[in-house]
């Protein structure tokens, strides 16, 4: 049923994968799905702050944060899955959309909100997701 599983990760709060991870890995083991880990870092570009970061600063932001999903992978996914890492570049909820349709994927798996958050039922991200995403979105509340 499904084939491409889309996992965005925050990977400043555990919250958005500590149940959302174990879940996307079900339906993978389930469906024999590829799981797709993608995190998403902000584009400084040009903007005003730019100038006070030096120049390789996006490139070690993405480093680290392909290292992080890997880690993640390493540690909570097992071998009979098979999982792709990306990072994007920009606005973490258009991001996860774009990639969602150039990878084709059939499911987008995704935390609702970060805990601290609790008055809100979707958080900003996850929101948006669910209201422009053209494929189907399991939302993993706490
Ligand atoms: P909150 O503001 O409470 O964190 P969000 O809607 O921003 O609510 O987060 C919900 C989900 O959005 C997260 O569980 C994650 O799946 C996704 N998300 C948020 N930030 C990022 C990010 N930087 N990279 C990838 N996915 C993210």
């Amino acid at each position: 049923m499904y084939k491409d599983v889309l996992l965005p990760i925050d990977l400043n709060h555990e919250s958005s994968w500590r149940k959302a991870l174990p879940a996307a890995v079900a339906v993978c083991k389930q469906f024999k799905a590829n799981l797709h880990l993608l995190t998403v870092i902000p584009d400084f570009g040009m903007s005003m702050v730019s100038q006070y970061f030096p120049e390789n600063h996006q490139q070690e932001m993405k480093k680290n944060a392909l290292e992080g999903l890997h880690a993640l992978s390493r540690e909570h996914v097992g071998a009979d899955v098979s999982v792709q890492h990306m990072v994007g570049v920009g606005t973490v909820y258009q991001i996860i959309l774009e990639t969602a349709k150039d990878m084709n994927a059939d499911l987008i798996v995704l935390a609702a909100h970060r805990p601290e958050l609790k008055d809100y039922l979707l958080g900003p991200n996850a929101s948006r997701v669910v209201r422009h995403a053209k494929c189907s979105v399991y939302v993993i509340r706490e």
